[in-house]
C-alpha cells in the first residue's frame, strides 16, 4: 500500500536526493507505548525495510525524569515485539548533549541567541497572540561575551531553576509564534536518569529534536500534524547550526481511536487513580496492554495499514482493530471448547463410571493444525444460556423436550429440569442417542442448534476475565472528565469457568478460540495451580449492533 509518505521516499530515491532512507523513531520515556505509537511506529519501520534503508529507536529523553528506566525497557520491549529491530542498541538525545551544547554556542557567537533573565510568566506575557505580535525581552541585545558568560554560568550551576533561559533570536513579530525567539535551554536542577549529575540545563524538545536527526543522517523524520508549526524551526535550526547533515520533516496525522484516551498524561492518571490494574491492564489501549490481552503483532501491523497514512486527522472505529485479531486469530487460534457459566447436565442413559473420547479438529479452516480427543461422561457442562425452560419462538437451543447436538459428540434430550428451593435450575437431566456419535444421525434428523460442552469429571476449573470498552461513550475527552465516562462494566471476573482439559498446560501468551465465545489467551497472571484467561475478543462485533459502530 502507498501513501504520501512513500511517495515522497520513493521521488527522493528515484532522483537521487537520497540514496538511502533513513528515519527514527523517538519516543518520550514517559508513559508506556499506545497503539497511535504503533502507527507511528509501523510507519517508520515499515519505510525503512521496504526501501532497504535503516529506523533508528531514539529516546527523546531531554526531561530530566525519574521514572524513566522503566518506561524505557518497556518501549523497547514493545517494538520488538511489535516485530521491529533497530540494530544494536537504542539512541538517546542525551548522548547528544555535548554537541548539543557547544552548537548552542555556537548560536550565540553567530548572534542567533541570547539568554534572557525574564521569568516564565513575563516571557509568557510578552509572546503575543496570534492576532497580536509579541513585544521583544529588554535582554535580547545582550552582547555575545555577556550571553556566552551567562549561558555557561547557567551550565555550571550559578543560577537557580527559572532564573534564566537560553533563546533563539528569530523574530518576536512572526505570525508563527513558534518563532518568536522560542526557548532553547532551560535550568533544571535535577539528576538525569543517564547522564547523571553532569549537566543541570536541558535542551527543550525543539532544539534537540531536529539537531538530534541531522547527528542521526535522518532523511524523512516524520511527525504527527502538530508538529506542522514547528517545521519552521525545524528548518531554521538546520539551516544557522553547522549540521553535518540536513534531514526534513514531515507530517502525517495521528491516530485517534474511540472509546479510548491516549494522551499520556491520561493514561497515567488511570494507573496511578487505580481505575486500571496498571499499564498493561488488557482494556488500556497500550500495545503492552493489547498484548497482554491476546493481540498479535501481525494483527496490530494489519491494522496500522489498514488505517494508512494520510494528512487529515480522524477518528477511527475501535472495531477496526477488533476486526484485525479476528482475521488473524480466526487462522491461528486453535478451537477449544470451554464453558464460562456452567449449568450441570445428567445423560441418564450413559453408563456411570464410563467415558469417551472424541477427535475434535484443532482448526476446521486448517487441517495442518491437527486433532485433539475431547472426553466425554455422563455428567457434562454447557453454558447456562443455552438453556431456557421455557422458550420464546426464535430460542432453538435446548428446552424440556427437545433434542441438541453436543458438539462433535451426540445428540442429547432434556428430560428434566431440576430446581432447588428458590426455584433455580441447577441441574438439568437428559438422554443421549448412541446412534449419533460424532455428531450425526444416521435418519439425517438435524437439531436446530451445536452447542458447545465439557464432560465435568474431566473439566478444568480456571479463572476467566472478560473485557469491555474501558469508556462508555465515543469521544470520552468531550465535556471535560474523561473519568465520568469510565464504563462500569468493563472487567467482569468469572471465577469457575470450565474448560476441557487439552488446555491444561497451555503456557502463558497462548491464544485460543473458544468455540462460540471468543478468542482467550492465558493471562500473565496463571500459576501452576490455576489458569486464569483474559476474552482477547467476542467472535462477532457486539457492539455494532448496539452503538451502530461501523465494521470495517
Ligand atoms: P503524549 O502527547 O500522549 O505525551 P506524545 O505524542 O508526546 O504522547 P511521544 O513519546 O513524544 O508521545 O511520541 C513518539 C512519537 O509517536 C512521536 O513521533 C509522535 O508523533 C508519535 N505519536 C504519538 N501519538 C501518536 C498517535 N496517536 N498517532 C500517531 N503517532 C503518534
Ligand atoms: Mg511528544
Amino acid at each position: 500500500m502507498t501513501d504520501f509518505i512513500r511517495e515522497i521516499v520513493e521521488e527522493d530515491l528515484r532522483n537521487g536526493t537520497h540514496k538511502t532512507v533513513v528515519t527514527r523513531f523517538p519516543p518520550e520515556p514517559n508513559g508506556y507505548l499506545h497503539i497511535g505509537h504503533a502507527k507511528s511506529i509501523c510507519l517508520n519501520f515499515g519505510v525503512a525495510i521496504e526501501y532497504g534503508g535503516h529506523c533508528n529507536l531514539r529516546f527523546d529523553d531531554t526531561n530530566p525524569e525519574k521514572e524513566e528506566a522503566e518506561y524505557a525497557r518497556a518501549i523497547v520491549d514493545d517494538v520488538h515485539w511489535l516485530g521491529f529491530d533497530w540494530g544494536g542498541e537504542p539512541l538517546h538525545a542525551s548522548d547528544y548533549f555535548d554537541q548539543l551544547y557547544a552548537w548552542a554556542e555556537h548560536l550565540i557567537n553567530a548572534g542567533l541567541a541570547y539568554v534572557d533573565s525574564l521569568s516564565a510568566d513575563e516571557i509568557r506575557a510578552h509572546r503575543g497572540t496570534l492576532t497580536e505580535p509579541g513585544k521583544e525581552s529588554p535582554y535580547r541585545n545582550r552582547s555575545v561575551e555577556e550571553n556566552l558568560d551567562l549561558f555557561r554560568r547557567m551550565r555550571d550551576g550559578a543560577l537557580e531553576d527559572g532564573a534564566a533561559v537560553l533563546r533563539a533570536k528569530i523574530d518576536m513579530a512572526s505570525p508563527n509564534i513558534n518563532l518568536r525567539d522560542p526557548v532553547l535551554y532551560r535550568i533544571k536542577h535535577e539528576d538525569h536518569h543517564r547522564t547523571g549529575g553532569k549537566w543541570c540545563i536541558y535542551p527543550m524538545y525543539d532544539y534537540a529534536h531536529p539537531l538530534s536527526d541531522a547527528i542521526e543522517g535522518i532523511t524523512h523524520s516524520l511527525c504527527t500534524l502538530e508538529f506542522e508549526d514547528h517545521r519552521p524551526l525545524y528548518d531554521w535550526l538546520i539551516e544557522n547550526v553547522p549540521v553535518p547533515w540536513r534531514p526534513r520533516q514531515y507530517e502525517f496525522a495521528r491516530l485517534n481511536l474511540n472509546y479510548t484516551v491516549m494522551s499520556k498524561r491520561k493514561l497515567l492518571r488511570l494507573v496511578t487513580e487505580g481505575h486500571v490494574r496498571g499499564w498493561d491492564d488488557p482494556r488500556m489501549p497500550t500495545i503492552a496492554a493489547l498484548r497482554r490481552r491476546g493481540y498479535t503483532p501481525a494483527s496490530i501491523r494489519n491494522f496500522a495499514e489498514r488505517v494508512g497514512v494520510a494528512k487529515r486527522e480522524n477518528v477511527i472505529d475501535v472495531s477496526l482493530l477488533e476486526f484485525s485479531l479476528r482475521e488473524d486469530l480466526n487462522l491461528t487460534a486453535p478451537r477449544v471448547m470451554g464453558v464460562l457459566r456452567p449449568l450441570r447436565v445428567v445423560i441418564e442413559n450413559f453408563p456411570e463410571g464410563e467415558s469417551e473420547e472424541f477427535e475434535s479438529p484443532n482448526n476446521p479452516e486448517d487441517a495442518s493444525m491437527g486433532t485433539r480427543k475431547v472426553p466425554f461422561s455422563r455428567v457434562v457442562y454447557i453454558e447456562r444460556d443455552d438453556f431456557m425452560e421455557d422458550p420464546p419462538k426464535k430460542f432453538f437451543r435446548l428446552a424440556p423436550g427437545r433434542e441438541v447436538r453436543l458438539r462433535s459428540a451426540y445428540f442429547v434430550t432434556c428430560t428434566n429440569t431440576i430446581k432447588d428451593d428458590a426455584g433455580n435450575i441447577v441441574e438439568l437431566r437428559a438422554t443421549y442417542d448412541p446412534a449419533t456419535r460424532g455428531g450425526d444421525a444416521p435418519d439425517g434428523r438435524r437439531p436446530k442448534a451445536t452447542l458447545h460442552w465439557v464432560s465435568a469429571e474431566h473439566a478444568i476449573d480456571a479463572e476467566v476475565r472478560l473485557y469491555d470498552r474501558l469508556f462508555n461513550v465515543e469521544d470520552p475527552e468531550e465535556g471535560g472528565d474523561f473519568l465520568a465516562h469510565l464504563n462500569p462494566h468493563s472487567l467482569e471476573v468469572i471465577e469457575h469457568a470450565k474448560l476441557e482439559p487439552s488446555v491444561a498446560n497451555a503456557p502463558r501468551a497462548s491464544r485460543y478460540q473458544f468455540e462460540r465465545l471468543g478468542y482467550f489467551c492465558v493471562d500473565r497472571d496463571s500459576s501452576a495451580e490455576r489458569l486464569v484467561f483474559n476474552r482477547t475478543a467476542t467472535l462477532k462485533d457486539t457492539w455494532a449492533k448496539v452503538s451502530g459502530a461501523a465494521g470495517s
